[in-house]
């Protein structure tokens, strides 16, 4: 029978390469715990009218991107691409968004039907921080703030960069979206389909369109720097001077908009070279229209998400993921001789109440001293502690075993063992 396989795109994380997750959650929880963040976790369904008011109708995620289905019930539900707009619905219906500042964090995973190639799946996964009710550019410059410090904790920080631009506000997006479509008009003739569509609809997803023809056009569109107001363009500066003055080093990407419809003034991307074609990190920016898009009240908002799967990337190509974190088994204890397995079990347990945080094992399956010091070997162990007798009613002796250096080993008084192991754990 053919057995069956993974989902396309959908990934198994195995034993060999959960550690540098569980470096990658342990950092990110902390830092955003260190700056007052409190954790939200909200459904990987919802309806799928919750994505198209928004992202946008007219947006690559929903109009091809999304997995959609009728459930039992004939309700039109997702599984959610990205976490922004699960985390607003469940802040707003929750009260947490009246008159009140909140600093939020997420973490899980998020489905798009995209081409699978290297740092792109479908389902992929992202830490997400979003600040509600701090409408200035100090909580931006924040939450660029927390990135660096993530960057700088997982020792990444000198192989990021991050860009900036300002996409003015949403009455400055309006105006320049009807000049965007009275050009495009004009040039109609010359337009993919596509592009076609999209001029009337969302004129500015047409900016990103991948042809070269479209692309030619659009050399002489109007520039949206040229519509954002004075308003927009001052804290975008209050912003600028926050960074440098904490020493936030940025370029300006005149032509960074983010494929999301809900962004308003600053946004922002974390782009790395070490990836190939799929540079960005992490990605961001203010929305503050999009809780009253979804029905709710205005609310000043802000927030970034992070890829999880690019940053396991890099953590794996530059090694930085500690050696604490992917040593399963510090300490393995075996028998050598009949009837010790319960004093074996009740040493591990003395070692590990020495030693928390530590992996000790105690070896099951039986078998000689020879196959259970194999097991100790391929379970990573540093240290083998082996208890011996010659016999039944025989005096019970231990060692312990250096299996990471020359082998060496030391004979020690039993009830001196579980210090001793904590001794060498520790140097
Ligand atoms: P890209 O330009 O690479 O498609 P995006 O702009 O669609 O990214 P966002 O929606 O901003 O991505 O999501 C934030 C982050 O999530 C991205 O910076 C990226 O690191 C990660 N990400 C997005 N889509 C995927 C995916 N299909 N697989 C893996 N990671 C992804
Ligand atoms: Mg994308």
């Amino acid at each position: 029978m053919k057995k069956i396989q993974a989902i396309r795109g959908m990934n198994d994380i195995l034993p060999e390469g959960s550690p540098t997750w569980q470096f990658l959650e342990s950092r990110f929880s902390a830092v955003v715990k260190r700056f007052g963040y409190r954790e939200i976790r909200f459904p990987i369904l919802e309806q799928t009218q919750l994505f198209k008011r928004s992202i946008g109708e007219v947006t690559d995620i929903v109009e091809k991107e999304m997995y959609s289905f009728d459930d039992r019930n004939g309700d039109n539900l997702s599984l959610r691409p990205e976490g922004t707009a699960g985390c607003v619905r469940a802040a707003d219906q929750h009260g947490l968004l009246y008159h009140q500042q909140q600093r939020l964090w997420y973490q899980g995973p998020m489905f798009r039907h995209e081409r699978p190639q290297r740092g792109r799946y479908r389902q992929f996964h992202q830490f997400g921080v979003e600040a509600f009710g701090m409408s200035g550019p100090d909580i931006d410059a924040e939450l660029i703030q927390i990135s660096a410090t993530v960057w700088q904790e997982l020792g990444l920080l000198e192989f990021v960069k991050l860009e900036l631009n300002n996409i003015g506000s949403a009455h400055d997006r309006c105006a320049y979206g009807r000049a965007l479509t009275a050009f495009l008009e004009a040039h109609e003739s010359e337009l993919d389909a596509d592009a076609r569509r999209r001029m009337h609809s969302n004129p500015m997803r047409v900016l990103d369109s991948k042809s070269a023809a479209v692309q030619s056009v659009l050399a002489d569109a109007p520039a949206l720097s040229d519509f954002v107001s004075q308003d927009s363009c001052d804290r975008f500066e209050v912003l600028e001077q926050i960074l440098q003055s904490v020493g936030i080093n940025y370029v300006i990407k005149p032509n960074l908009v983010r494929g999301l419809d809900y962004y308003n003034n600053c946004v922002f991307e974390w782009t790395t070279e070490q990836l190939g074609a799929q540079s960005a990190v992490c990605g961001g920016g203010r929305y503050d229209g999009l809780a009253e898009q979804l029905g709710g009240r205005p609310t000043a908002a802000a927030g970034f998400a992070m890829g999880v799967e690019r940053l396991v990337l890099m953590l794996e190509t530059l090694e930085r993921v500690p050696e604490s974190y992917r040593r399963p088994v510090d300490a393995y204890v075996l028998t050598n001789g009949e009837g010790l397995f319960s004093l074996a079990l009740r040493l591990a347990e003395e070692i590990r109440a020495l030693c928390p945080g530590r992996g000790i094992v105690t070896h099951c399956g039986g078998g000689k001293y020879n196959s259970q010091i194999k097991r100790a070997f391929s379970a990573g162990a540093r240290f083998a502690v082996v208890l011996e007798t010659a016999g039944e009613d025989s005096p019970v002796s231990a060692k312990i075993r250096n299996l990471a250096g020359a082998g060496e080993t030391s004979s020690a008084e039993l009830s001196t063992i579980p210090a001793e192991v904590a001794r060498l754990l520790e140097a």
